[in-house]
């Protein structure tokens, strides 16, 4: 089955600009040097499922004209990928049921205490995201496609990547255990987390990400959860052809 993956952002938690910062980077002309915090979209057969509800997801989902979203699935519950969630409402409005939210469990209590308002509050005159959280500890399925988590290590927390078909998203992690490396090989595209050169407790650097890379040889790698320290342009001319930087707004068709 055709599907296409929307990058919606491609940034590090703090974005790209980031706020107050005098740098070449932040003050770049490229649009791909404006980098919204991160999340992919993948949609096949009708459906649309996203992974991460940014802080940025009212602007993405504008951007991309965004008109439904099916389901939503979690990497993890830090701030940068869940804070968009009451973004979700207009989307919620006018379905048959809730916007299921699919997480781990330890991140679903998260998430559900963090939102406790949209998710415990009775509240009468509407204005909630009408939204349902859902545990998931292993691979699911939705809309006849396996979505399958990956374990990989966030500094000491272990979080998710996904992958489903030919395609595997990794944005979060600092390093990846043998056995999902296992699990992540015949790609035909990987995203993988490469904040930038300097080393960092719970991200991986493009030095780290090109080593992975190696390893999994993926037709196409995409690194993504970039921070400031790297310039679209000069960075990819550094990286070999089948290695480069997402950027927001980037479209990839593949096989799921
Ligand atoms: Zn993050
Ligand atoms: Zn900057
Ligand atoms: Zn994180």
């Amino acid at each position: 089955m055709k599907a296409t993956l929307t990058v919606l952002g491609s940034g590090t938690s703090m974005g790209v600009p980031t706020i107050g910062c005098d740098c070449d980077v932040c003050h770049s002309s490229d649009p791909r040097d404006r980098r919204s915090r991160p999340s992919v979209m993948v949609e096949y057969d009708g459906n649309c499922v996203l992974i991460d509800t940014t802080p940025d997801f009212r602007e993405q989902a504008l951007r991309e004209n965004i008109r439904k979203i099916d389901t939503v699935i979690y990497t993890h519950a830090h701030a940068d990928h869940v804070l968009g969630l009451d973004d979700l409402r207009p989307l919620s409005h006018h379905r048959p049921n809730k916007i299921p939210l699919y997480a781990k469990p330890e991140h679903a209590a998260v998430i559900r205490s963090m939102f406790s308002y949209a998710f415990d509050a009775v509240y009468k005159f509407g204005g909630l995201p009408q939204v349902e959280l859902k545990e998931m500890d292993g691979p699911v399925n939705l809309f006849g496609v396996t979505f399958e988590p990956v374990s990989v290590l966030h500094g000491d927390a272990e979080v998710w990547g996904f992958r489903f078909g030919s395609a595997a998203y990794l944005t979060d992690f600092s390093e990846i255990p043998e056995r999902s490396i296992q699990r992540l090989q015949g790609l035909d595209i990987v995203f993988l987390d490469a904040l930038r050169h300097k080393p960092h407790p719970t991200h991986s650097t493009v030095e780290n990400s090109l080593k992975i890379a190696e390893r999994l040889q993926a037709k196409r790698t995409f690194f993504t959860h970039i921070c400031h320290d790297l310039p679209h342009e000069e960075t990819n001319q550094n990286l070999p052809p089948q290695v480069q930087l997402a950027y927001d707004g980037l479209k990839l068709e593949f096989e799921l």
